[in-house]
């Protein structure tokens, strides 16, 4: 086979076979082609689009390029959940323990956060001495023991996907579905699940800005995992504003402590347990959750008799976190200056633009603008209102927690730019779909 031919063949809009994909795939990864032939194929997909078997076939190739965990040793059954990344997203921190306190353990990877979306493993680094780091061994005996560890990943989870998502950085070919969907598939295959739940997010703050692509995206990726055998489901569910109200890394894991102990942001709660219900009927542990009110009602007990917090404090205590940070949650770094934007007038909340929330968050030191950057655990942003919230003159909007005093005064003029008001609106949803396989 080459190279030229294969791209020659995708950008007259052709589809290809799985042999000349697997090829090309392993060409590459081998570092066996130059990179403008990478380049040239990427921007022949990206033009063309690929047909459901071209892109299961090129997810399947990039899995194929490193490790495949097999978590069967320590799980009967792997159920993962992934989310395509917002603002405020701190479902993870939630849903694991939720879900493990029912009886169903989850060893989940996690990734850290890049933009103004936030990752699960810098929050966790919240808590003093939390190792997220964690080898093969380590992995897998803290899941045996507690039925729940969430950790960086310590495997070459389908390197030729790092690879190619370089490449498509640097030549404006990150925005493919059949490319987004492989990429993102090929890592949670390759992760070992058996049931992933996909929490693709649509809106400002989200990788899809339309509901349509999001759709789209998610069949896309449901189909994948369908095909490579997986059970699948995927939520579409609303970041046009944060998820709950903290947005930044140990304010975020308060806020998570304060959903586990039964209380925290209704929207957060609904969504977790959305997202929970969904996970264990994938599960379905010989039908005992066969539909989402079974599931849910176990989950809300859970909450409220306290065991779905304790499974996350065990987690802490195995990964070698500091337990009385999270017993109590102001013992948690804490920014050194709070200020509170407040509402100039009385009115409804239209917008509160979630992507620039995340990038305020992120100019405070919450999160990263390239890969190198470190975090400030501490800093961030706490919003106290929804769209549709009536609200009075001198209400607070936002309370923003910084390290550097001459950050706060930028911060606020851009949150007030961006937060707007209105006459009348309606809350906005928390989910807007859920696809299944087709
Ligand atoms: N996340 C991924 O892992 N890959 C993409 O292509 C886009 C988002």
């Amino acid at each position: 086979m080459r190279a030229v031919d294969i791209i020659a063949k995708k950008r007259e809009g052709q589809a290809l076979t799985r042999e000349e994909i697997n090829w090309f795939v392993e060409k590459y990864s081998q570092n066996d082609l130059p990179d403008y032939q990478a380049a040239a194929f990427l921007m022949a997909v990206c033009i063309n689009g690929m047909e459901r078997e071209e892109t299961v076939a090129l997810t399947l190739a990039m899995q194929a390029s490193g490790q495949t965990l097999d978590l069967s040793d320590i799980l009967p059954y792997a159920v993962d959940k992934h989310s395509s990344g917002g603002v405020g997203d701190k479902t993870t921190l939630v849903v694991l323990p939720l879900v493990a306190s029912c009886g169903v353990p989850v060893a989940k990877m996690s990734g850290r956060g890049l933009g103004f979306s936030g990752g699960t493993l810098d929050k966790l680094e919240s808590i003093a001495g939390f190792n997220v780091n964690l080898d093969d061994d380590e992995f897998r005996r803290i899941a045996r023991e507690q039925g729940l560890v969430l950790a960086g990943q310590s495997h070459d989870l389908a390197p030729a996907d790092g690879k190619f998502y370089a490449l498509r950085d640097v030549t404006a070919t990150v925005p493919s579905l059949p490319l987004i969907a492989s990429s993102i598939m090929s890592k949670k295959l390759a992760a070992g699940a058996n049931g992933i739940v996909l929490d693709v997010k649509v809106g400002h703050g989200a990788f899809m800005k339309t509901l349509n692509d999001a759709r789209d995206l998610a069949r896309i990726m449901v189909n994948i995992g369908v095909d490579a055998g997986r059970d699948m489901v995927a939520l579409l569910s609303d970041m046009n504003q944060p998820l709950g109200n903290a947005v930044g890394n140990a304010l975020e894991v308060a806020e998570g402590v304060e959903t586990l102990k039964s209380g925290g942001p209704a929207d957060f709660r609904e969504h977790c347990l959305e997202v929970a219900s969904h996970m264990l009927k994938l599960a379905g542990q010989g039908g005992k959750w066969t539909d989402l009110d079974q599931a849910r009602a176990q989950l809300v007990d859970n909450l409220v008799n306290g065991s779905a917090y304790d499974q996350f404090r065990r987690m802490v205590a195995a990964q070698g976190g500091d337990t009385t940070m999270i017993d109590d949650v102001s013992k948690l770094p804490q920014a050194k200056i709070t200020e509170v934007l407040t509402a100039d007038k009385d009115g409804v909340v239209t917008a509160i633009p979630a992507d620039v929330i995340g990038m305020q968050a992120l100019y405070l030191g919450a999160g990263r603008e390239k890969k190198s950057d470190s975090v400030d655990h501490a800093v961030g942003l706490n919003v106290h209102i929804k769209v549709g919230d009536a609200i009075k003159a001198n209400d607070p909007l936002v309370t923003i927690h910084a390290n550097d005093d001459s950050l706060i005064e930028s911060c606020k003029i851009a949150l007030k730019e961006a937060i707007e008001f209105g006459d009348i609106a309606s809350p906005l949803p928390l989910f807007y779909n859920v696809i299944t396989a087709s």
